[in-house]
């Protein structure tokens, strides 16, 4: 599983980073995903969590 996040769509806000601090950090405002055991993360929920919509969870997924 990979996550991948459509930069146009993030602003920053640090949600992500908050529930998954081993998979997601925040750097010049924006999320960046960090090499991490997806077991690490509740995927769902982080995705979900995002009120942007920019986490793709995905591993087929294109970013846009
Ligand atoms: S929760 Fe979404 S909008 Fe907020 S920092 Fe993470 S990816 Fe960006």
């Amino acid at each position: 599983m990979v996550f991948k996040i459509k930069e146009e769509r993030c602003i920053g806000c640090g949600i992500c980073q908050s529930i998954c601090p081993k998979c997601f950090s925040i750097e010049n405002g924006l999320a960046k995903v960090l090499d991490c055991d997806p077991e690490d993360c509740d995927s769902k929920q982080v995705s979900e969590s995002c009120p942007c919509q920019a986490i793709i969870v995905d591993e087929d997924a294109i970013s846009e």
